[in-house]
């Protein structure tokens, strides 16, 4: 069987896919997935996201893309704030459907260093505004930093929402995201029995909040996997296999879980059909 998906977040434009980019999105297509947003990381990459947009919207049998640019926290030294002004420029001419990857991540040490953390929460700041100003939900990436990211929300008095992409927080911190108006991303991490916390927040909160995503190339399902000592290329051809995986959690059909998850990108992303 072969479902709508949506995917909601990838880095389709990355080189990993300039040898089989299109004929990668004809296979999605193919086994269902309609749309998917390419996200920005850096700047570097702007130019490229936007030609690649371009490119995968004249194939024909491909999913519809989208484009959300934005500066991604955990690439923070590398940002300047001439940055900030190019993504704003991007945001006046292109047609956008939201700001991404932004938000906190302080996984590796020395992001932890008070100067370094400073940064990403500017730039954070910044980002939320120009989401505010130009009215578009974001797309958050946050690692170690839930309670801060969540209180930075709170205090900007962001109401867009958006996804909080590969969801890793507690029920409690995923709680406090849906009261924001945040839906929760669920990439291929679902489909490893071993992510308790993530299969503990799917239980206790069900379908409502929950949106689909590979996180491509990176978050390869188990399935396809192909080897324990190399990482193996994600696509978005994997999609229904993150589905797969949240249908036998939740103990629904796929054809169920596909409706609803279609419908909440949808909301999340202010997208009327
Ligand atoms: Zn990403």
């Amino acid at each position: 069987m072969r479902f709508p998906l949506f995917d909601t977040h990838t880095h389709f434009d990355v080189p990993d896919f300039d040898h089989d980019r299109n004929q990668l999105a004809h296979q999605a297509k193919a086994v269902g997935v309609e749309r998917l947003i390419l996200i920005g990381f850096t700047e570097s990459r702007f130019s490229d996201l936007m030609k690649i947009q371009h490119e995968l919207n004249q194939l024909q049998d491909a999913p519809i893309s989208y484009l959300a640019p934005g500066l991604h926290p955990f690439y923070i030294e590398q940002h300047l704030p001439a940055h900030l002004e190019r993504l704003e420029q991007i945001l006046k001419q292109q047609s956008c459907i939201a700001i991404g990857e932004i938000g906190l991540d302080t996984f590796l040490p020395q992001h932890k260093q008070a100067d370094i953390y400073q940064k990403q929460k500017q730039y954070f700041i910044h980002q939320l505004n120009l989401a505010k100003q130009y009215d578009k939900p974001v797309l958050l990436h946050i690692r170690k930093a839930h309670a801060d990211v969540l209180h930075i929300l709170k205090h900007q008095h962001f109401k867009l929402g958006g996804i909080a992409h590969a969801f890793s927080g507690g029920i409690e911190e995923a709680k406090a995201f849906i009261q924001l108006g945040f839906k929760l991303g669920i990439t291929g991490q679902i489909t490893n029995p071993n992510a308790k916390k993530l299969h503990r927040v799917i239980t206790e909160f069900g379908l409502e909040h929950l949106v689909l995503e590979t996180d491509c190339p990176d978050m390869t399902p188990l399935c396809c996997q192909e080897s324990t000592e190399y990482r193996t290329r994600n696509t978005p051809v994997n999609l229904p296999f993150v589905l797969q995986s949240l249908a036998t959690s939740l103990g629904m059909n796929e054809e169920t879980v596909a409706a609803k998850v279609w419908e909440n990108s949808l909301n999340a992303l202010k997208l009327v059909q």
